[in-house]
C-alpha cells in the first residue's frame, strides 16, 4: 500500500459527531396521520413497495413544502419528489408527502430522529444566547462573499464557464478562487468570537467530526440558512455537471464547520474518507506553513482499502480564498501545519435521493475507480476467453 505514511481509511470514520444533516422541524410532527409508524394503521395498500423511480422525471415540477410541519427539511421533499412514481405525481400534496416520508422515516431509524431533534434544541439554546460579530455574515450576500469570477461562472451556468475559472490538478479533483479577502477575515473574526464566548460561558460544544479536537460547527451558531444557500445555489450548480454520478445534482443536506491547525491546534488529519458526496473545502487563512492536502483515489466502501495507484497520488497546497471540491469519496488526509495557524471551512454536502437510490442499484460504483478496474479486468478475461474458444473451434475445424 502506497498511502505515504498516513493511516488507513476506515470506512464510516470522519462521521460527524451530532446531527450532521439540515433535517429540521420536529421529530414527532406528523401530517394527516404520517407519524403512525407503530402499525396501529396500515399504509394504504397500493403504497406498500414504497420505491422511488431511478432517473428522475426532470420535466416535473414539484411542489413547495417550506410552510408544512415536517421532520425532515423541506428541501428533502421537493428534490425527493422527482423521483416518486409515475402515478403518484398527480397525487395531492399531503398524499405524496406522506409517501416520501415513509421512505424516509425508514432511511432515518427513531433513534436517529431523537438524536436531530435533541441537536436542533442544542442549537437553538447556543442561537439564542450568542451575541453575533458580523451580522451580515448570517445572510447570503453573493456579490460581498465570492470574487468576481466565481459569481460570473455561476451566473453562466455553464460547463465551459466553470470550466474558465476552475483547475482540474488530479482527476474529479477541482480548486477555484472563491472567497473575498474581507469574507475570509471576518469569518476568522467571527469564529474567533464564537470560540472566545464559549469559553466565557464555559458552554460545551460539540467539534466538527470525530476527528478533530479543535474547529467549530458554523450550524449551531446560525450559519445553517447561510450555508444550505451555499449548497443550494452555488456548490449544486457546479456538482450537478461535474459529480452527477454521486448524486452532484441533488444535493439536499450539509455539514458546515470550520477546522483550525498549528502547532497549538490539530497538526494535522489521517486519511479518510468524509461523510459527504461531494465536499468544499476552502482556506480562509491565515499565515502558515505546510498543511498540504493529499489525495488518493476514489472508492467505494468496499475498495476503501485497497492500494493507490500512482497516477492518483496528488497533493495541494492551500492558498487563502482558494476553493477545493470533491467527491467525499475520494480519500485525502491533511499533512503537518508546521508553523502558524491554518483555518478552513469545509462543507460536507449530501444527496438523501443518491443514499436512498444505491439501496437498489446493484452496480452503482461506477465512480470507483477499483470498481472500474475490476470491471475491464472481468470484460479482459471474457474476451480472452472467446478468443480461446475460437481458436479451439478453428483448430478442431481444420482436422
Ligand atoms: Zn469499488
Amino acid at each position: 500500500m502506497s498511502l505515504d505514511g498516513a493511516t488507513t481509511p476506515a470506512a464510516g470514520d470522519g462521521r460527524p459527531d451530532p446531527a450532521g444533516g439540515s433535517q429540521s422541524g420536529h421529530a414527532n410532527g406528523s401530517i394527516n396521520g404520517a407519524g403512525q409508524q407503530n402499525g396501529v394503521i396500515a399504509p394504504p395498500p397500493t403504497y406498500l413497495t414504497h420505491r422511488l423511480r431511478l432517473n428522475p422525471n426532470s420535466d416535473h415540477r414539484p411542489d413547495n413544502y417550506e410552510d408544512l410541519e415536517l421532520d425532515f427539511s423541506p428541501m428533502v421533499f421537493s428534490s425527493l419528489e422527482r423521483y416518486l412514481p409515475p402515478n403518484l405525481l398527480l397525487q395531492p400534496r399531503e398524499v405524496k408527502v406522506n409517501y416520501m416520508r415513509e421512505i424516509l422515516v425508514r432511511y432515518y431509524p427513531e433513534s436517529e430522529r431523537v438524536r436531530i431533534q435533541k441537536h436542533r434544541e442544542y442549537r437553538q439554546k447556543i442561537i439564542s444566547n450568542y451575541q453575533r460579530l458580523h451580522r451580515e455574515l448570517y445572510t447570503m450576500h453573493a456579490s460581498n462573499f465570492f470574487v468576481p469570477s466565481f459569481l460570473k461562472a455561476i451566473n453562466e451556468n455553464t460547463e465551459q464557464g466553470f470550466r474558465n475559472i476552475m483547475s482540474e490538478p488530479s482527476p474529479g479533483v477541482f480548486t477555484f478562487e472563491m472567497l473575498q479577502p474581507r469574507f475570509c477575515e471576518m469569518l476568522l473574526a467571527e469564529v474567533e468570537n464564537f470560540e472566545k464566548w464559549v469559553h466565557e460561558t464555559k458552554f460545551r460544544i460539540m467539534r466538527p467530526n470525530t476527528m478533530n479536537k479543535y474547529g467549530a460547527v458554523l450550524d449551531d451558531f446560525g450559519m445553517e440558512t447561510m450555508l444550505d444557500k451555499l449548497m443550494e445555489d452555488f456548490i449544486r450548480p457546479i456538482s450537478k455537471i461535474f459529480f452527477a454520478e454521486v448524486g452532484g445534482s441533488t444535493l439536499d443536506a450539509h455539514h458546515g464547520f470550520v477546522l483550525e491547525y498549528g502547532m497549538d491546534r490539530d497538526v494535522d488529519l489521517g486519511f479518510h474518507v468524509d461523510d459527504s458526496e461531494v465536499t468544499l473545502n476552502v482556506c480562509l487563512g491565515k499565515q502558515f506553513s505546510g498543511g498540504e492536502l493529499f489525495f488518493r483515489g476514489v472508492r467505494c466502501e468496499k475498495h476503501v482499502n485497497t492500494e493507490t495507484q500512482s497516477e492518483e497520488i496528488f497533493d495541494y497546497s492551500h492558498l487563502p480564498g482558494r476553493a477545493v471540491l470533491h467527491r467525499g469519496r475520494h480519500r485525502h488526509g491533511a499533512r503537518a501545519t508546521t508553523s502558524g495557524n491554518r483555518i478552513n471551512l469545509l462543507l460536507w454536502c449530501r444527496s438523501s435521493v443518491f443514499r436512498e437510490l444505491r439501496k437498489y442499484q446493484k452496480d452503482f460504483s461506477s465512480w470507483c475507480t477499483e470498481c472500474q478496474r475490476e470491471k475491464k479486468e472481468r470484460q479482459r478475461q471474457s474476451v480472452a476467453a472467446t478468443k480461446l474458444e475460437l481458436l479451439r473451434r478453428e483448430g478442431q475445424a481444420a482436422t
